[in-house]
């Protein structure tokens, strides 16, 4: 569980890659849109992926099949923060099921844990970042990271 400096683009691209292999064989389309310079945050690298893996394929499941899905990463100089946002045009999510989102076993799944962004949330409090999430209606949902930026 260390915590060390961590190039947040370059586990962007490897996490991309293993999505798009989840997607094959679909009409889903991923756009990149890192920041070319971007400051390193502290996390464990390891579990940082399968975070990022977790709402990458709840996107991937929110299209279902056909739709897009962008990821991008940006740094806002004025907070100090890097900001990793993750945008589906899937349904959306419902104002009641928002609250419930990161509660252990919430799930509208089949064969879902309601783990995931549990999971995620409580992770990314220990590296004293924020998940934070934006959806509207038939239009689709924003999962956007928030970490304080390594300074030097
Ligand atoms: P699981 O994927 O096992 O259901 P998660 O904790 O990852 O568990 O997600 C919980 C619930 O949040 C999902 O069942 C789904 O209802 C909702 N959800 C998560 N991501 C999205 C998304 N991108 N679009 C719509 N709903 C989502």
């Amino acid at each position: 569980d260390f915590v060390t400096r961590v190039n947040v683009n370059n586990v962007l691209k490897n996490t991309l890659v293993l999505a798009e292999i989840r997607a094959n064989g679909t009409d889903v389309v991923f756009k990149n849109d890192l920041a070319p310079v971007l400051p390193e945050v502290m996390a464990n690298e390891e579990q940082l992926r399968q975070v990022f893996l977790n709402v990458l394929i709840n996107a991937i499941q929110a299209v279902d099949r056909k739709g897009n899905i962008i990821i991008s990463s940006y740094y806002e100089e004025c907070s100090g923060r890097v900001r990793i946002s993750f945008t589906d045009t899937g349904p959306g999510i419902e104002s009641e099921n928002i609250k419930k989102l990161f509660d252990p076993f919430f799930t509208t799944r089949a064969n879902g844990t309601g783990l995931g962004l549990s999971v995620a949330n409580h992770l990314m409090l220990s590296w004293n970042g924020v998940i934070l999430v934006e959806s509207k209606v038939n239009h689709g949902s924003t999962f956007t990271l928030v970490f304080p930026a390594v300074k030097g």
